[in-house]
């Protein structure tokens, strides 16, 4: 076997699908976001970045660096080991305390990213409980299905946010086997957010453990940035509650929260949580402050909200196929993956502006699309500077418009541009 060209063979057939991932270089400049410089072929330029997790621009917060600036001058770079030998730094300590008083939980933990507090949780609790069923939500991020497959429980999955569907598993399951519904807030993709409450009261019904992932509304939603359970009034209702310090906290790290005894449990059993350095005092200063400024300030959730808000009804108005989120994210439809990719590097180098395509796996197959997530730092000028350029690409392109105004379907939309696709095999490329 020749193992290099193996390799390249299997490279070369995400080149064919059209959905080999470039990385863009980028350096952030502190003070100066959205923008920041981008570096390809030895050249700088200024770009946009209109792609951002960092929701509300909280790693460039003043308060937020400062901290941790100031705990590692005081305590070093790193945590110096495992949570069990040596690694249990104080901060750490005090941040998973913020975390237990942020969710109204007994415990919480603290893990080195959202992905690994996904895997490392759902596994070890479906794993301990006795032929436990997961009944998991069609859309659910790849760490969450990293979790179930690890636990190597039996899993079913019900359609996205059908509660008709999630209750005919959970009753076939009947009362008395160990289930376990795992689901997400808010869908990053999509922009959608679940029928919690409604999920609770089957929950409740059928004697099901609760699940839910919220890093894409912990910081943003609710009174004091908890998330969208928080918003709703149904935090107690849920039995863990993952999030994560890396996106909207704008630092790095993810964590669980539940009653005592269940963090005790992935404490003593997850692999993934035990056999890894913990996080370093420094990022968990500055995920703790990040925490703490935003249960106090809502100018940031409001200018996201805004904006957000201005940027759909912009870009609806000229005709662009907008998904109509309920949320903070933008997806702008274009069901190609080819397309998908000429329409962000359009972007970026003729107008400077960079917007990742999200291809498949990300998203199914005929759904390929542009995510844009405004911040509160991307003012009225830099959409209308967006909307036009996005008008100009899509009549360049051919890319289907809506009319004005109307918000579009996601299988609706993939189904017409697959339509128009077979007509014009060429206009793939
Ligand atoms: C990004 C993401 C994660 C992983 O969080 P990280 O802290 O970036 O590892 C988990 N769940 C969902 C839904 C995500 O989008």
């Amino acid at each position: 076997m020749n193992y290099q060209s193996f390799f390249e063979g299997a490279v070369s057939a995400l080149k064919d699908e059209k959905r080999y991932r470039v990385f863009a270089d980028l350096e952030r400049v502190v003070g100066r976001f959205p923008h920041a410089i981008h570096r390809r072929d030895g050249e700088e330029r200024d770009v946009t970045i209109w792609c951002s997790n960092d929701y509300l621009g909280m790693g460039q917060n003043n308060h937020v660096i400062s901290a941790f600036c100031d705990a590692a001058q005081g305590m070093g770079a790193g945590a110096g080991g495992t949570r069990n030998i040596s690694g249990t730094n104080h901060p750490l300590v005090e941040l998973e305390n913020e975390l237990c008083d942020l969710h109204n939980k007994e415990a919480a933990l603290v893990f080195t990213s959202g992905f690994v507090s996904n895997e490392a949780a759902i596994s070890t609790i479906a794993k301990l409980l006795p032929d436990c069923l997961i009944l998991s939500d069609q859309l659910n991020h790849a760490s969450m299905i990293a979790g179930i497959r690890n636990s190597g429980a039996q899993k079913q999955v019900w359609r996205h946010n059908d509660m008709e569907h999630l209750e005919e598993l959970l009753k076939a399951a009947g009362p008395e086997r160990a289930k376990l519904i795992v689901f997400e807030s808010v869908y990053s993709m999509d922009g959608d957010i679940a029928p919690i409450e409604q999920i609770a009261d089957l929950a409740d019904k059928y004697n099901a453990l609760t699940y839910i992932d919220e890093v894409h509304a912990v910081g943003m939603y609710g009174p004091r940035g908890a998330g969208i359970c928080e918003r709703d009034g149904v935090m107690d209702r849920i039995d863990i509650i993952e999030g994560t310090m890396a996106k909207a906290y704008g630092v790095l790290g993810g964590y669980i929260t539940a009653s005592a005894a269940i963090v005790d449990a992935v404490r003593s059993y997850a692999p993934g949580f035990i056999f890894t350095t913990a996080l370093p005092p420094a990022l968990a200063r500055a995920a703790a402050t990040s925490i703490r400024y935003l249960k106090e300030s809502n100018a940031e959730r409001e200018g996201q909200q805004r904006q957000a808000q201005r940027a759909k009804d912009v870009f609806s108005a000229a005709g662009l196929p907008v998904l109509p989120s309920e949320t903070h994210i933008v997806p702008v439809l274009v069901c190609d993956p080819d397309l998908c990719k000429q329409a962000s590097d359009i972007l970026l180098d003729e107008y400077g502006i960079y917007i990742q395509p999200i291809n498949y796996p990300t998203v199914p197959r005929g759904t390929e699309r542009l995510r844009i997530t405004p911040t509160p730092f991307h003012d009225d000028q830099l959409i209308d500077t967006l909307r036009d350029a996005l008008v100009e690409i899509w009549d360049r392109l051919d890319l289907p418009k809506v009319e004005p105004g109307a918000f579009v379907e996601v299988d609706a939309m993939a189904d017409r541009m697959a339509a128009k696709l077979q007509v014009f095999p060429a206009a793939g490329g």
